[in-house]
């Protein structure tokens, strides 16, 4: 089963995407299994990392600017290569494990498309299959 799924980002920020995916492996019906999340833009990345503690979130924006400022060296003409190596960086997709109809996640997990150049309108996929 392929499911897309649509939303508008804000400037710079991971947006939550756990319920739909979870939604999305629930509906599917697949037992035992996997989950493939896929982001098919160059300046926007799937990850995975805590859901307790908003200033993770904050902190890791930080961190990317940090690593992949804007440089005056830059060649790219659009002017977001920042945003593309952040991307980058990220990568565009995450894998998960359905076990027992359930996908597979850390207690303190939670998945996040991460806008790195918006804002936008956004395009995710979640394919799902099973044994
Ligand atoms: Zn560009």
């Amino acid at each position: 089963m392929l499911y897309k799924y649509t939303l508008k980002t804000p400037n710079e920020d991971f947006i939550s995407i756990t319920s739909q995916v979870k939604g999305a492996a629930a509906e599917s019906g697949v037992v035992n299994g996997i989950c493939t999340v896929y982001c098919p833009h160059t300046t926007a990345g799937i990850t995975v990392n805590e859901n307790a503690d908003p200033d993770v979130v904050t902190d890791l924006l930080l961190a990317y600017d940090k690593a992949f400022p804007s440089r005056p060296e830059f060649r790219h003409c659009e002017g977001n290569s920042s945003a593309h190596a952040k991307a980058s960086a990220v990568g565009s997709s995450a894998s998960f494990i359905i076990e027992n109809g359930k996908l597979l996640l850390g207690t303190w997990q939670g998945i996040y498309f991460c806008e790195f150049d918006g804002p936008r309108t956004r395009t995710f996929y979640v394919k799902i299959m099973g044994e």
